[in-house]
């Protein structure tokens, strides 16, 4: 088995202990990752600490360094993706989508600039705005998107000034430890340290007192945790949390024209995305086509090993996730649901579960009250639709949400009554890097990408200079 390393002040660092990373696929170990240690946790935030002064001063070296790291990320983008398909179970081709995304966002973020506010120049002074960074940014990932999403963050957080520790999940620690290989060189020794361990790392790592902000993705369980942490010393913290976005389908929409994308809005990833369509409101003048409609997709797209050309859609990453996806599914159809399609596992090991498509459900039931975070769409009907977006709001979540009618100016007022970060018309999941995303609710606080995002990497400090 190849020997996986930590990135510590810019050197490839061995462990004493290593933990075991699973195909997803087949359910076996493939490899395993590296235990960073209590010490080794230290000496990441150190000398992410000490590569601060400098970094934070030199904005041309930092966007010069970004330019270099996005290039080593693009050499190295089949290697990192072939990784990436083993440990996260996605297939190859969207593995590489994934890393050659996560190269364009830190050219993106490489672009982007504060500029300074001028709010007073006169002859009784000059009132200056300006933003600075933190200092040492603690950055968490989990486990469905671990490149794209460590990216982001890091490329936001290093462009504004910031350092990072950056620790991803320990299902899919192996395709970070990768880019941290590849862009050893590019950026300045401590500037990104990349540590890997069991999920106590976390935890450490957000209480250790140099760290100043915390930049986390996960679940609502553990964001609240993190929180809770940051509150004790007044850390910084962006949190992108969980959702259950609902779609709403109005009785004016063409089935048979918008099907398909609704499909693609909540299978994606094998459902392992943040603002998945998570639940369907169809008008109950569409519901029945709809049902089969999707149904028919769920049963045509192919579910498997994700280093198999044929695979459209690839396994439930772990054993933890594939038991819940499981268990909501069972929960339903002892609860008197449909199990239109799919409802069972496939094969005999590994993770991967059948394209699932649940009817006749109630919003009490937990496939449509709780995130499945799985291959699983339960689609409800309603006809009113002011109830439906009542029931659409009736939840703690607020990342996502989508109105589907042929009718835009229509479902774009709809949209707008949605209580949730992003509400799609006529589509689902699309994001650019250039706009703010950010969850309501317990979906999250704070925003990622674009200006925002960087704004969010900084705090504000005012110059204010006396004259005359
Ligand atoms: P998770 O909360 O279990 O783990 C996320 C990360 O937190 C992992 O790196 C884990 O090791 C770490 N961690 C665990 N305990 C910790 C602690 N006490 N302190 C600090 N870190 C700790 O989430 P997951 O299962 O990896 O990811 C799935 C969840 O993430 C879903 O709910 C999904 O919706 C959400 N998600 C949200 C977004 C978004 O942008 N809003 C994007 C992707 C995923």
């Amino acid at each position: 088995m190849s020997e996986y390393k930590l990135l510590i002040n810019g050197d490839l660092v061995s462990t004493e202990s290593s933990f075991p990373v699973i195909n997803p696929a087949s359910g076996e170990v493939f490899a395993r990752g590296p235990e960073c240690s209590p010490e080794q946790l230290n000496q990441a935030v150190e000398t992410a600490q000490a590569a601060f002064p400098a970094w934070s001063k030199d904005l041309a070296a930092r966007k010069k360094a970004l330019v270099a790291m996005a290039g080593a990320i693009q050499a190295n983008s089949e290697s990192i993706a072939q990784v990436l398909t083993l440990e996260q179970g996605k297939p190859l081709q969207q593995a590489k989508t994934e890393i050659m995304g996560s190269a364009i966002q830190i050219q993106l973020a490489a672009g982007l600039e504060l500029p300074v506010e001028v709010i007073q120049d006169n002859d009784k002074g000059l009132i200056e705005v300006r933003r600075k960074p933190y200092g040492v940014v603690a950055t968490i990932t989990p486990w469905n998107f671990p490149v794209s999403i460590a990216m982001g963050k890091v490329a936001s957080a290093l462009i504004a000034g910031n350092t990072v520790v950056l620790k991803p999940s320990p299902y899919t620690p192996l395709s970070t430890l990768l880019v941290g290989q590849a862009i050893q060189s590019a950026l300045p020794p401590g500037v990104l340290n990349i540590i890997t361990g069991s999920d106590p790392l976390g935890s450490h790592l957000t209480n250790h007192p140099y760290i100043r902000k915390i930049d986390f993705t996960g679940s609502v369980g553990t964001g609240k945790k993190v929180a809770a942490v940051a509150a004790t010393d007044l850390k910084r913290v962006t949190l992108e949390l969980g959702g259950n976005d609902a779609a709403i389908v109005l009785d004016d929409v063409d089935v048979d024209a918008m099907a398909k994308k609704l499909f693609w809005g909540a299978f994606t990833n094998s459902g392992q995305v943040c603002i998945a369509t998570k639940r369907v409101y169809a008008h109950e003048s569409v519901h029945q086509k709809l049902v089969q409609s999707l149904a028919a997709m769920a049963d045509k797209v192919v579910v498997g090993d994700g280093m198999l050309p044929e695979t459209r859609l690839g396994p439930v990453n772990n054993k933890a996730q594939f038991d819940r996806v499981s268990e909501l599914v069972e929960d339903a159809r002892k609860g008197g649901a449909t199990i239109v399609t799919g409802g069972q596992p496939i094969g005999d090991k590994g993770y991967c579960y059948a394209n699932t498509i649940i009817s006749d459900v109630d919003d009490s039931a937990r496939i449509v009250a709780e995130e499945q975070f799985g291959p699983v769409l339960p689609v409800l009907s309603f006809s009113d639709v002011d109830d439906a977006i009542r029931r659409a709001n009736d939840t703690h979540f607020g990342l996502g949400g989508s109105v589907w009618s042929s009718n835009v100016d229509r479902a774009t007022e709809v949209a707008s009554q949605l209580e949730c970060g992003t509400a799609w018309v006529n589509q689902h999941l699309a994001l650019t890097p250039m706009a703010p995303f950010g969850g309501s609710k317990w979906s999250g606080m704070g925003y990622i990408n674009g200006r925002w995002g960087l704004e969010g990497s900084t705090e504000l400090q005012v110059i204010n200079v006396k004259r005359g």
